[in-house]
């Protein structure tokens, strides 16, 4: 007899968590609701695979939101976190590997001289948008819409990621004093990005340089330059949040990739390698106005976490310039054949090197305003019919596929064959409902 979806062990544990955890989850969009279904409780992960607690295998194109870009439970990254517990788990006290890894990001990352560990992302965005504040003396920060710098109050505007999944503009609980800070424009669109830098004295241009948070919408031909040179016109300073982009596209991230340098760049997900650490880095100049080298304030009681710093270090150990190479191969490779397994199905694949994103658009995605305007309901479908076929896509059109390097050939087939079964299922576009 097979259990009914209400008898599993994920439902159950759903139930439960539903009582003491709002909406049952730790972070929206793992709830699942965008694609129509219940969360899936995970018990572990090997390689490319997730095992749920019902003992389910999953194909993993989440790899936990960007940081597992070695799959789940790489041995060396393990040993790394178990020599750096077996010490200790935290000092509040700086430590070698620290400075070890802010070399190693100096050496990477063309635009980062120095660099200040935090726990997430979203303290790195606080950081630099305060940084940038103190340097030029003015207040306003420009950002895309569509465009997600973490749950930072004036960032949240039109943010893609969890709210746009969502379907919030913004957050109730946001002061307008805060929300009064921001400028929000097109992404992709250069005279609106002019005509309001013209307009307006900021403090920073803020921008994913290969955004990812409403899916992945690559800028176009000279869009990444006109924010370089917008910001340098206009005296504001250009952070480039590199938290999905850095140490994925290229070894020396998006700023490599594109040429584009930042004054400021934030860094999070694959520089903790699976444990909580992220980074705001840049010009030496901007760097040391920090405390304790200058007066602007920013701390963390476990900033810097030896476990962190010892599975990010690991992990950038691993990824010399054949890792890079592999990853794009097979990012590629997957695109091509999930075009293939679409057939006359109107899709619209996007990719660059690490990461992807299926739009169920008949159209070119360029904003945020076409990815809200994709077939929600038909990607919730494939999804389904993905997740039963043992392939776990991200819950959301607004977020990428994440694959790693230990997905193998057989499992990109494998992830192909399910993808075209999945499209079969989807009533044909265009039938009466
Ligand atoms: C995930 C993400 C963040 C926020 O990082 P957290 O560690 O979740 O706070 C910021 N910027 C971008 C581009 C991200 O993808």
């Amino acid at each position: 007899m097979t259990a009914s979806l209400t008898d599993t062990r994920s439902a159950e544990l759903y139930r439960r968590a539903l009582e003491v955890i709002p909406g049952g989850v730790n972070s929206p969009v793992r709830a699942m609701r965008a694609i129509g279904r219940d969360p899936i409780f995970i018990a572990r992960g090997e390689g490319a695979e997730l095992i749920d607690v019902d003992g389910n295998r999953f194909l993993d194109y989440v790899c936990s939101w960007g940081p597992l870009i070695h799959g789940h439970s790489h041995p060396h990254v393990l040993a790394a976190i178990g020599e750096a517990a077996a010490r200790g788990t935290s000092f509040g006290a700086p430590t070698a590997g620290e400075v070890e890894l802010a070399a190693e990001v100096a050496r990477r990352m063309e635009g980062v001289d120095m660099l200040r560990m935090t726990s997430s992302g979203t303290e790195a965005t606080m950081t630099a948008v305060r940084l940038a504040r103190a340097a030029t003396g003015r207040e306003l920060v420009l950002k895309f819409a569509g465009a997600y710098h973490g749950h930072v109050d004036g960032l949240l505007a039109q943010a893609g990621s969890g709210l746009a999944t969502q379907a919030l503009p913004a957050s109730p609980g946001v002061p307008p004093s805060a929300a009064a800070g921001t400028v929000v424009v097109p992404w992709n669109d250069p005279d609106t990005l002019a005509a309001a830098t013209e307009r307006q004295e900021l403090a920073a241009i803020i921008a994913e340089p290969l955004p990812a948070n409403m899916g992945v919408v690559p800028p176009a031909a000279g869009f990444l330059e006109l924010l370089r040179e917008r910001a340098d016109a206009s005296g504001s300073l250009l952070i480039l949040d590199e938290v999905i982009s850095g140490f994925r596209v290229a070894h020396g991230g998006a700023q490599e990739l594109t040429g584009v340098v930042g004054d400021l760049t934030i860094m999070g997900k694959v520089i903790g390698g699976g444990l909580p650490a992220a980074a705001v880095g840049g010009r030496a100049d901007l760097m040391r106005m920090l405390a304790p080298s200058g007066d602007v304030y920013q701390a963390g009681t476990l900033s810097g976490n030896p476990l962190a710093i010892a599975a990010g270090l690991a992990t950038l150990e691993l990824l010399d310039e054949a890792a890079y190479l592999r990853l794009a191969s097979l990012t590629a490779e997957l695109a091509q054949g999930l075009r293939q397994a679409a057939g006359s199905y109107p899709v619209q694949v996007v990719s660059v090197p690490g990461l992807l994103t299926v739009f169920f658009s008949e159209r070119p995605v360029s904003s945020f305003a076409d990815a809200l305007g994709c077939d929600l309901d038909a990607y919730g479908a494939w999804c389904r019919e993905l997740l039963s076929r043992g392939v776990y896509p991200p819950p959301s059109q607004f977020e990428a596929w994440f694959p790693s390097l230990a997905h193998t050939r057989e499992q990109i087939d494998r992830t192909l064959e399910a993808a075209a079964a999945a499209f079969s299922c989807l009533p044909a576009r265009g039938d009466p409902a």
